[in-house]
């Protein structure tokens, strides 16, 4: 492997987030180098996602940031050459308690003024748009008919592809190893592979960010937490437009997936680490969950399961910004469970940020890394 012996800006990590960043990069001319540690781009977070594209936040930023990625993914073939596979199915939000329907409620106002569509369906309504479930439960439910599902896998090809065609060089096999400093600020980054000299460094690590940061010495405040998902062999009674649907109350999400479906549960009492195994308790777990509401699941088998690491942030909102402790430092990572859907949107920002010196897109001020230092936290109640 033949590593440039220096680079503008060099980027750690090739998910959705670095490969997005790279690319808007070379696109706005920058000399940039991505350096991901596997043997291929895109193998770690990005491939375990669920490919789920929403813009229904409760966040204000974090509608924006769906809203940024949901046009890049509209034109993500024209600019790239790779088609996302993106499709708005729509997404539903079924809620069962009272504490949700007000708190969903609540946030109809902001959806309106920044013009994301948005549908109030009543239980009944729910009820018959699903015979094939039992949402008995159900007080209401909150429809997204313009949100979706993309593959993660082709966005990562798109990235790296049409990347390197406008000049970014991508490498894999090339585990970031230490990152020079010099004067409290950077001079290079150290890798398997050799060294290059740089002087902005963009931490795009996603659930492994807090890593690289202790080899600068700088604290960020990003945890692995293990989330876990399970494909059904063929069901064919779920029609091809079944949507992308959450019981809010118990975070269990089903979508179709192929032949069959797609089916994640969180576990509340999931301890924060880098496992990856599927757990039997929470597969048994989700399978009953499942099978109550959608007892047409108990005749089919389990094609697959698989699970993998959100990268958490303490208020659930992605860390986007220069890193004040290292001069050149900066980070894009703590996607919280979103980065796939926010990736496009990630890289357009970053992009911005690391050339014109402040972020156009949107105001990525409440989201710069430093915000709890400051006591400017933002919660999100609206994740999975
Ligand atoms: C089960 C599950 C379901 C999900 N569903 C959705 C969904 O429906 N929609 C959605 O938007 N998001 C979803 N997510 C979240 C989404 O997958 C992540 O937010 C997103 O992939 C983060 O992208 P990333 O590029 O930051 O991280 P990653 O894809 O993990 O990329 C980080 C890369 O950094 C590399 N790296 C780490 N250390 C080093 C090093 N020292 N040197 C070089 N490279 C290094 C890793 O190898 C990795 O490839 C889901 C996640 C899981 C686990």
């Amino acid at each position: 492997m033949n590593l440039p012996k220096s680079a503008d800006i060099a980027v750690i990590g090739g998910g959705i987030i670095g490969t997005s960043i790279a690319y808007h990069l070379a696109r706005r001319g920058a000399d940039v180098v991505l350096l991901e540690r596997n043997r291929f781009f895109g193998e770690e977070s990005t491939a375990k996602a669920a490919g789920g594209v929403r813009a229904h936040f409760g966040t204000e930023v974090n509608v924006r940031l769906s809203q940024i990625s949901l046009a890049e993914f509209e034109r993500f073939e024209a600019e790239t050459g790779y088609s996302p596979s993106f499709v708005r199915r729509g997404y539903l939000f079924v809620l069962t308690m009272e504490a949700e329907v007000r708190a969903f409620k609540a946030k109809f106002p902001m959806w309106e003024r920044l013009g994301t569509r948005t549908e109030w369906w009543a239980g009944d309504a729910v009820r018959a748009r699903f015979p094939m479930m039992r949402w008995d439960d159900a007080l209401g439910a909150v429809w997204g008919p313009d949100d979706g599902l993309a593959d993660p896998g082709s966005a990562v090809q798109g990235y790296v592809s049409a990347g390197s065609r406008a000049g970014a060089k991508f490498f894999t096999g090339a585990d970031v190893t230490g990152i020079k400093t010099a004067r409290g600020r950077v001079e290079a980054v150290v890798t398997s592979a050799g060294e290059i000299a740089a002087r902005r460094l963009v931490i795009a690590a996603g659930a492994w960010s807090g890593e690289i940061g202790r080899l600068a010495g700088v604290e960020i405040p990003v945890i692995p937490l293990r989330r876990q998902i399970l494909v059904t062999a063929a069901i064919p009674e779920i029609p091809p437009d079944f949507p992308f649907v959450f019981d809010f109350a118990k975070s269990l999400y089903f979508h179709k997936e192929g032949p069959g479906l797609l089916i994640g549960m969180s576990n509340p009492d999931q301890a924060p680490g880098f496992d990856q195994t599927v757990d039997a308790d929470w597969e048994v777990a989700t399978l009953e969950a499942a099978a109550a509401r959608m007892p047409l699941f108990e005749r089919a088998g389990i094609a697959r399961r698989w699970a993998g690491l959100y990268e958490m942030t303490p208020d659930r909102h992605p860390l986007i910004g220069p890193l004040p402790e290292i001069e050149g430092l900066y980070i894009v990572a703590g996607f919280s469970g979103h980065g796939f859907m926010h990736g496009p949107a990630a890289g357009k920002i970053a992009a911005e940020e690391l050339i014109d010196g402040r972020a156009t897109s949107l105001d990525a001020t409440p989201l710069r890394p430093d915000r709890f230092a400051r006591g400017a936290a933002i919660h999100e109640e609206i994740v999975i």
